[in-house]
């Protein structure tokens, strides 16, 4: 059978499952959706979206309307637990000749790639109760008792992915070792007007400018270990305790925290990284196979891209087994790289130790965001 005349099942209506199915639909294959939430919700914060994104959201003719509610990122800024600029980095430079970085809320973006898919081809609600792999297609049982046969199916179902038990069995997320929280705070003359990341005792204030009426969305990241999310049930007292001892922007914005546990986003920094990205008639895509912390700036942008490469390998092969080797062989070693600058990142400046911090303030913190700049610019210039 010709590739192009297959089916594919994709479980997860996220940023990536939604491209995917774009992109699908552009070489003519058929698909299908699947999303556990009964409805979407307008939740989340900001995303950052380098030009590697931009450029996919362009293919989808969506990136229009996507900037005009989006801010252009000027600079980003690394400064001292006292608010002293370490170093400071042109965004425009470092993305010359590729675009723009822009900030945007996530729902902005979600909602242009849904206004993409029919809502015959999603069913919202419905997740997988069973996969069979046969010879000739996978079996698929879904929550709502049905039973219908895929040629492909896809987990885009993100980080606590359930199709990445098909794939390897009982992985575990790479824990950073930082719990981290995102909350709105409004606007005032004197926050800055580009991304500010500002370090001390391994403790991390994020700023994000956005043009949302909701305001700025500002990231508090902190060194938790184990795993620390559920436990904490005074946060207020705990980020209180943590990131007082800041200064610059930080006492405003502490003393801005939300009232209420719900007007936070809690999450502990997770990463995936996975080297198996397929088994027979199942493939990862997204954060269910390369989660990066958020603390990065590229996760959409990864899934995106992987969203578009998988569509073009289908395309390209006659077999699934080579289009999904081919799809593996051409993102994992892209990926590669911002794990491993991830990795370098967090311990020589989000989790360097106090004794020296010192040596970050003075020296390493400066050169450090020169190289991962001096990175993601040649990343810009790579082919997908
Ligand atoms: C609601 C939400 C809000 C987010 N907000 C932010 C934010 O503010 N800032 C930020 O940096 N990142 C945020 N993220 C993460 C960010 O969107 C992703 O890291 C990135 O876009 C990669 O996307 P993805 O499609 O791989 O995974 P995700 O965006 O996580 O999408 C996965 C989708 O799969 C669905 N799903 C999960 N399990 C199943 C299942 N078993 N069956 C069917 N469907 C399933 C989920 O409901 C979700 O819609 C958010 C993710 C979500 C789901």
């Amino acid at each position: 059978m010709p590739l192009f005349m297959m089916r594919v099942l994709i479980v997860g209506g996220g940023i990536g499952g939604l491209a995917l199915a774009k992109f699908l639909e552009k070489k003519k294959i058929d698909y299908l959706i699947i999303e556990k939430a009964k409805k979407f919700k307008s939740i989340g914060y900001v995303l950052g979206l380098w030009p590697n994104a931009g450029a996919m959201l362009k293919k989808l003719r969506v990136y229009k309307e996507i900037k005009e509610k989006s801010i252009v990122l000027p600079y980003f800024e690394l400064q001292s637990a006292d608010g002293k600029a370490l170093g400071r980095e042109s965004l425009a430079k470092v993305c010359k000749g590729y675009g723009r970085v822009i900030e945007t809320e996530r729902d902005t973006i979600h909602r242009a790639l849904r206004k993409l898919v029919k809502k015959s081809k999603m069913h919202m609600g419905v997740t997988v109760k069973k996969l069979i792999q046969l010879d000739d297609g996978i079996e698929v049982q879904f929550s709502n008792g049905k039973k219908e046969t895929f040629d492909l199916v896809v987990g885009a179902d993100g980080i606590n992915s359930q199709i990445r038990e098909y794939v390897v069995p009982k992985k575990d997320v790479d824990y950073t070792g930082r719990t981290f929280w995102m909350f709105w705070c409004k606007k005032t003359k004197n926050l800055p007007k580009g991304v500010v990341y500002q370090a001390g005792e391994e403790s991390l204030l994020s700023i994000f400018p956005t043009k949302s009426k909701k305001g700025y969305t500002i990231g508090l990241s902190m060194a938790a270990k184990p795993h620390y999310c559920e436990k904490d049930s005074d946060f207020s007292k705990t980020i209180k305790d943590r990131f007082s001892f800041m200064k610059g922007s930080a006492p405003k914005i502490i003393n801005s925290l939300p009232k209420r546990p719900s007007e936070m986003y809690h999450h502990d920094d997770d990463e995936m990284h996975l080297s198996e990205w397929h088994k027979g008639r199942i493939v990862l895509m997204g954060d269910s196979c390369h989660a990066l912390s958020p603390l990065m700036g590229m996760g959409a942008a990864m899934a995106l891209e992987s969203a578009y490469v998988l569509a073009e390998e289908l395309a390209n092969n006659d077999s699934i087994p080579k289009s999904l080797a081919a799809y593996k062989k051409r993102r994992l070693p892209r990926i590669k790289k911002l794990v491993i600058a991830s990795k370098i990142i967090h311990l020589t400046v989000f989790q360097i130790p106090k004794s020296l911090e010192i040596v970050r303030d003075n020296y390493l913190g400066k050169i450090m965001l020169a190289q991962y700049m001096k990175l993601l610019r040649k990343f810009l210039g790579e082919k997908i």
